[in-house]
């Protein structure tokens, strides 16, 4: 199963992704854990994309589709994948399409959760990540049994550059509405999309995601 997770930023795709590609035994692709990687080895790319990140902003589609059709043409991939925050634009989108076509595959669904603007503030401005493993966790609303400990891995939680200041969160929300938000029109016309509350505990949005999946299997 070939699945698209979008949704604003905040809404839980990373939280959502590692549940559904555990049960489902998918390949969990994230774009900006993958920017996050690079920013950290400090790679050219890496340079290049922290810029936009930090303000931000979306990383240009060249290098953001370039690196996507990179990662689906590994044969890890045929198992089923789901791609986590991207595509972000119309043209993404369409660059996907043609990815998948020349690779013989096609998309299954793209599954879209939706959370109230407030809401979603205070989910990144709490947001933890494990620096080893990447779970994910919330000051509040998913918090570690040891403060600034994970519990899967031991390692010591951060929290990320682009989530501490309620002025960035609130743009990565600005450039959201404007730039991926037209896709939800893009995948409708496709009758692929799948729209989820987003605004009730993790396991309640997962038993929701779960429910459309097995429609579509
Ligand atoms: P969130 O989980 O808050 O939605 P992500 O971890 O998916 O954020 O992305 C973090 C940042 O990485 C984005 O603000 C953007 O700068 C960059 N990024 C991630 N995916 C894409 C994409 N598909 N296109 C352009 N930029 C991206
Ligand atoms: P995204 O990848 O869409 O930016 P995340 O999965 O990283 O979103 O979640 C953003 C923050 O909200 C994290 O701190 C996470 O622990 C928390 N979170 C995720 N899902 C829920 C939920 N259903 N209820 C409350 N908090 C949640
Ligand atoms: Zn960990």
């Amino acid at each position: 199963m070939n699945i698209v997770l979008t949704g604003p930023p905040g809404a839980g795709k990373g939280t959502q992704a590692e549940m559904i590609a555990a049960s489902y035994k998918i390949l969990h692709i994230s774009t900006g854990d993958m920017f996050r990687e690079a920013v950290e080895k400090g790679t050219d790319m890496g340079r290049k994309a922290g810029e936009f990140m930090k303000a931000g902003q979306l990383v240009p589609d060249d290098v953001t589709i370039g690196i996507v059709a990179e990662r689906l043409a590994q044969p890890d991939c045929e198992q089923g994948f789901l791609l986590d925050g991207f595509p972000r634009t119309i043209k993404q989108a369409e660059a996907l399409d043609d990815i998948l076509t020349g690779l013989s595959q096609t998309l299954h669904a793209v599954i879209n959760i939706a959370v109230p603007d407030e809401v979603l503030i205070e989910r990144m401005t709490g947001r933890l990540t494990c620096s080893g493993c990447k779970t994910i966790y919330h000051r509040t609303f998913q918090p570690p049994q040891v403060e600034g400990v994970c519990d899967k891995c031991g390692s010591s939680l951060q929290q990320r550059g682009d989530d501490t200041a309620v002025d960035t969160a609130k743009n990565r929300l600005a450039v959201y509405k404007k730039q991926t938000n037209p896709l939800l029109e893009y995948y409708k016309q496709k009758n692929l999309l799948v729209n989820v509350n987003g605004q009730r505990s993790k396991d309640e949005v997962f038993a929701e995601i779960r429910q459309n999946l097995e429609a579509i299997q």
